[in-house]
Order: C-alpha cells, then sequence, then structure tokens
C-alpha cells in the first residue's frame, strides 16, 4: 500500500513530508499502524484530514 504516497488535503504536499501540523499528525499515526494498515484505515485517515482541512478553512476565513 503506498501510504508515502497520501496527498494531505490541507497543504497539498506529500503527508510523508509533514509541512502542515495535519501531515503530521497523520504521518504519525501512519507510522504507529503500519504494521496493521488496512484500506479502510487508509480511507479513515483521508477522511480526517479532510475534516481537519476544513476546520482549518473556517479559521482562517
Ligand atoms: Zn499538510
Amino acid at each position: 500500500m503506498g501510504s508515502e504516497d497520501l496527498v494531505c488535503a490541507s497543504c497539498s504536499g506529500l503527508v510523508i513530508e509533514g509541512r502542515c501540523p495535519t501531515c503530521r499528525a497523520s504521518r504519525e499515526y501512519l507510522r504507529r499502524n503500519s504494521a496493521n494498515l488496512s484500506l479502510q484505515l487508509l480511507l479513515a485517515i483521508l477522511a480526517i484530514v479532510m475534516i481537519l482541512a476544513v476546520l482549518a478553512g473556517r479559521h482562517a476565513s
């Protein structure tokens, strides 16, 4: 599974590069769960990242 290729919805960078707090939280989560990472877990992470991005957008505007 290409968890390294996850793109952050908040900063549009690779999550693994950790450019923003959302990236770093997701990367840490991935690292802790990499042993039992499944497609469903990946989708759940993506959903969390998108929710965080929406929340961040609300704060910015
Ligand atoms: Zn990011």
